[in-house]
């Protein structure tokens, strides 16, 4: 029979897993503590742990993490990962270093289902959906490579679902890895730092009353219905409308503020009436808009706006009283724009392997 691997399980799983076969529903807790928060990942180090239950991991689970099969740091110490699966599928992760942070950039699909027009990651379509401890095996597997390799104290503090994939197509796997990045017996992420992307899949994002409350951002990039169709098919089916009304429904606690992920195109959204769309699709109190310069690439017609107009699309929504931050795009020289390394690869531009 092949091994359950340990990290597809959240702590009730887990507790339930060990129940079931006898061991006691805290040597859970405990094993959490080991794995996830002190990142021990050899049982023989496991000191308050039997050798039964020791025993019984090491028949029934599997401990390993996915393999790095390439990284390449960027000259703003951007790092990007192309991480390996069992099947030789790869998702890349990217570590992005700010001054009082480390965030991770992790994909829940290989490739992605929505076929946005302006995305690398799109025109691959769906590989498949990662599995939960795919997904967690990417934090553990990016975090620990840098301990070795570069400081044993190496921690991410926020995690950003902005990788390949639409992390609400894969909802389920995406909600049990989430839960296993907050519990504080492990990982201990708190909840305003991590942040789910989703370009709008409307039933989930109602089904969002029954996912942990993290950070929620709309890939938006159009404030009106044919250019949003244009960049984003999805928008056939899920408009403006229903996208709105969607948000509207879901709690409002939780998601104080809802950022609206905006990628700027020379002449196709970059205009006053854009403006306007944005104004008046927005509630000004519960909103901010995260701007991103379109990221060239050869294969795309689409350009990015000059600096001039990028900055004056900004002032007009910061003096209509919109909270409104740029994106630098980082880690250019490695292709470190989401989506875009993979695909570099596949088309064997890249030879990574090497
Ligand atoms: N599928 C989800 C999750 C992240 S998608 C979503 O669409 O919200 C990957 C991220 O990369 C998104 O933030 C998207 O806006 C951004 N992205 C994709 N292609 C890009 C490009 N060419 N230039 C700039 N950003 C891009
Ligand atoms: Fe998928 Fe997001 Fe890329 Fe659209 S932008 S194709 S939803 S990964």
């Amino acid at each position: 029979m092949e091994k359950i691997s340990f990290y597809s399980l959240n702590l009730d799983d887990l507790r339930e897993l060990f129940v079931q076969n006898g061991f006691k529903a805290f040597s859970a807790n405990q094993l959490f503590g080991w794995v996830y928060k002190r990142r021990v990942y050899n049982p023989e180090l496991w000191t308050n742990i039997s050798k039964t239950l020791k025993e019984f991991i090491s028949e029934k689970m599997d401990l390993s993490l996915p393999k790095i099969v390439w990284q390449g740091e960027s000259k703003d110490g951007t790092r990007k990962f192309l991480v390996g699966m069992k099947d030789g599928q790869s998702v890349e992760a990217v570590a992005i270093p700010a001054k009082d942070r480390l965030t991770l950039c992790l994909s829940s699909q290989v490739g992605c289902a929505i076929g946005c027009t302006f995305c690398h990651t799109g025109t691959m379509g769906l590989k498949r959906h990662l599995s939960t401890d795919e997904i967690v095996g990417q934090l553990l597997a990016t975090e620990k490579w840098m301990r070795d390799n570069i400081d044993t104290k190496i921690q991410y503090t926020n995690m950003v679902y902005m990788g390949q994939g639409e992390p609400l197509h894969n909802y389920e796997n995406v909600k049990s890895a989430t839960e296993i990045f907050l519990n504080d017996l492990g990982l201990g992420f708190g909840q305003r730092r991590i942040t789910l992307s989703t370009s709008g899949l409307v039933p989930q994002i109602i089904k969002l009353a029954n996912f942990p409350p993290v950070n929620l951002a709309i890939s938006l990039h159009a404030a009106h219905d044919d250019v949003r169709t244009e960049l984003m098919p999805i928008n056939k089916v899920y408009d403006l409308k229903r996208l709105f009304e969607a948000l509207k429904s879901i709690p409002l606690k939780a998601y104080r503020r809802i950022t609206y992920e905006y990628i700027l195109i020379r002449d196709l959204n970059d205009q006053m009436k854009d403006i306007q769309g944005l104004l008046s699709l927005l509630d000004k109190r519960k909103s901010k808009i995260n701007l991103i310069p379109f990221n060239e690439y050869p294969e795309s017609h689409f350009k990015k706006p000059s600096d001039k107009q990028i900055m004056w699309f900004q002032k007009q929504l910061l003096d209509n009283d919109i909270v409104c931050t740029i994106r630098t795009t980082k880690g250019a020289d490695i292709l470190a724009a989401c989506g875009q390394l993979k695909s570099e690869q596949e088309k064997g531009k890249l030879n990574l392997w090497e």
